[in-house]
């Protein structure tokens, strides 16, 4: 129909496409815990939003309980997209810094099961809940920043990695990929979970951490109680759905 339209009046094509091309946009909303994201992209955009998308999503291989609809594993796809462009190292730099996000707390909040949320705040997106914030603590660079009563800063201390490189690469060559049954992606692409977290004096040594990718690292979180944690006989960890009572 497109084509036979074009063929009948090509300027209101031209016209049309110029239309369709200046309507594009992308709007990002921070509401109620949520990130929405909506917006019209140009073809040429959008099948390279889907060309990633689909390479992501992965195909359920047999066994794998995956019960996620489609939207959420897209959703899921999009968040390891950005996820792989930040640790890659190709975006550029914004004030002298590679692109990553931060998120400010204090310790009790990360050490607190629950009682007192919403006091972690994740940049230009506002509060997130406790196992969120404990998730992103799992694998990440620390700076201890020391307040005085009044708000004042007194000290700030040096950025560490909450996990040193050689224990990663431990980790690495024992798990090789996430440590979700029946996952298959690379630990390239794995966070480090702490099975006992940090924040609860969980050691960060091999025989606590798991390799997870972003998805499996954030259902472990998320699902807490449901999820079985299994050691194996390698010293690693399996995790999967627990079913039934
Ligand atoms: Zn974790
Ligand atoms: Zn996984």
């Amino acid at each position: 129909m497109r084509y036979l339209l074009a063929e009948l009046d090509p300027d209101a094509d031209a016209e049309k496409a110029v239309d369709r091309y200046e309507r594009r946009g992308l709007d990002i909303h921070e509401s109620d815990g949520f990130v929405s994201v909506r917006g019209y992209l140009d073809s040429d955009a959008g099948a390279k939003l889907r060309a990633a998308l689909e390479a992501i999503i992965t195909p359920a291989v047999a066994g794998d309980r995956d019960e996620r609809t489609a939207a959420q594993k897209r959703a899921d796809a999009l968040g390891e997209i950005c996820d792989r462009a930040l640790r890659g190292g190709q975006l550029p730099s914004s004030g002298g810094h590679k692109p990553q996000i931060q998120v400010t707390c204090t310790l009790s909040e990360l050490r607190n099961a629950g009682t007192l949320t919403g006091q972690a705040i994740i940049d230009r997106v506002g509060v997130i809940d406790p196992e969120t914030l404990r998730r992103i603590a799992c694998d990440c660079n620390i700076t201890r920043i020391i307040l005085g009563l009044q708000g004042e800063i007194l000290d700030v201390g040096r950025s560490t990695r909450v996990v040193p490189v050689a224990i990663r690469r431990a980790v690495t060559v024992r798990d090789m990929r996430c440590s979700w049954e029946g996952c298959e992606m690379p630990a390239e692409y794995s966070d480090i979970h702490h099975v006992r977290h940090w924040a609860f004096d969980g050691e960060t040594k091999e025989p606590n951490l798991a390799l997870a990718c972003g998805h499996h690292h954030t259902a472990i979180h998320a699902l807490g109680d449901q999820v079985e944690t299994l050691r194996r006989p390698d010293g690693g960890w399996t995790f999967r759905k627990r079913h039934g009572p």
